[in-house]
């Protein structure tokens, strides 16, 4: 076999987690104690030693890389300190950028140079915007406790759509396609890769809505429940962090999808849909609980985090941080600006809603290069895995 190293991409994973890799001598411990590989295909060993190779190709093709849960269930184990569980954390993040689009905003988004452009990116077009939309002033307190920041992008009498949502789709909804599009492309260039390294370019495939019923959606499931997560034992904690966290999201979802039909559909015909919501209103509850969650469940993360760093020897990364920061942050914006609303505070409100937007357009436009991608391609290597191991994975001439 004639193996040609990529010897940038070696470099790459020993400075995003992976620094212990050469340390590895294939004792296989590793695939031994994990909990979630399998008997017929196990890893993390076998990574362990394409990564030691250099082989890219076939790591960002394996789907195995984004089964692993980063437990660290290996790494406590492993006899010669070699972090297995930090390897595949560093092929996984390697992986979001070698798919990602556009190439520059996904190199960009994948390491702490960025950082200064990734935070002044949406604050400049969302500071032009509000310049352009007249809205610079701060209101009354009389205003300000009628409106909270549905007039933070100013007003118009036009009753079909107000200014503030015009102001907040032509800013988010661009960034959201552009997430969107960027992640179908990213996961269907990898899905590709995958039934390449497989084997699997099969003639026959399932239709999309069989795909759905029996691959994706078992998996979505799976994800739901945490199945995997719970299996893990050296960090059973995270799971405490991740469950609400998640639940948040899709609390804050149904939310954000809820204010879509509200301001841009139904808002068309029933203007008062525009806002202000009231603080009982079932949809800004859901809203504020899911606000909490979400602060609670990062924070059982952080502190996990910084614990495996502390005591278990993880390597802390951009990678596994920078999406801690910008959920944090777009949590506690939240619930300071909804604070400063019901104390009156219109100032510093504003200056915090300003900061919210900041952080929620962040995390729309960098999802699918950063670590928040896993939740695609987690999902898609999950229902590739059924898919290899069913009927469509086999080649009919060797039944
Ligand atoms: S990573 Fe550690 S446990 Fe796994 S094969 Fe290498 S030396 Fe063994
Ligand atoms: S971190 Fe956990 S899930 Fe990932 S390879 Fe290691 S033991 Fe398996």
């Amino acid at each position: 076999m004639n193996v040609q190293p990529d010897l940038d991409f070696i470099k790459y994973l020993k400075g995003a987690g992976g620094d212990t890799l050469k340390k590895c001598y294939q004792c296989a411990t590793c695939s031994v104690v994990c909990p979630l590989s399998t008997d017929d295909k196990p890893f993390p060993r076998k990574e362990m030693i394409w990564a030691q190779w250099g082989l890219k190709e076939k790591l960002v093709a394996d789907p195995d890389v984004f089964l692993c849960h980063q437990c660290g269930d290996c790494t406590a184990y492993c006899p010669r300190g070699a972090k297995p569980g930090d390897v595949l954390g560093a092929i996984r993040a390697y992986s979001y950028t070698h798919y990602g689009w556009p190439g520059g905003l996904a190199k960009l988004a994948s390491s702490a140079k960025g950082l200064p452009m990734l935070i002044a990116l949406p604050a400049l077009v969302i500071f032009v915007l509000w310049v352009i939309s007249g809205g610079m002033t701060i209101p009354s307190p009389e205003t300000f406790s009628h409106y909270g920041y549905q007039q933070f992008f100013g007003h118009w009498d036009f009753h079909w759509l107000s200014k503030n949502v015009f102001f907040i789709d032509i800013m988010m909804l661009p960034a959201a396609g552009l997430a969107v599009f960027a992640a179908y492309r990213g996961v269907s260039t990898m899905w590709k890769a995958m039934a390449a390294n497989a084997g699997m370019e099969s003639a026959f495939r399932p239709s999309v809505l069989q795909f759905v019923k029996e691959f994706l959606w078992p998996s979505v499931l799976e994800i739901v429940q945490h199945d995997r997560f719970r299996e893990c034992k050296t960090n059973i904690d995270r799971v405490k962090g991740h469950l609400p966290l998640m639940l948040s999201f899709m609390g804050l979802f149904t939310v954000t999808v809820w204010s879509a039909l509200a301001n841009d559909v139904f808002g068309l015909w029933i203007p008062a849909l525009h806002g202000p919501m009231s603080v009982w209103n079932p949809i800004k509850i859901l809203a504020n609980v899911s606000a909490v969650a979400l602060i609670v469940g990062v924070g059982i993360l952080w502190s996990n985090r910084a614990k495996a760093e502390a005591d278990a020897g993880a390597t802390g990364t951009f990678y596994d941080w920078f999406l801690i920061w910008e959920i944090m942050a777009v949590g506690v914006t939240g619930l300071l600006a909804e604070i400063a609303r019901w104390s009156g505070l219109a100032a510093p409100g504003y200056i915090m809603y300003f900061l919210h937007l900041v952080s929620i357009m962040m995390l729309f436009l960098y999802m699918p290069y950063t670590k928040f991608a896993h939740l695609v391609y987690r999902t898609f290597a999950m229902a590739f895995e059924r898919y290899r191991d069913s009927a469509y994975g086999k080649n009919p001439l060797d039944q």
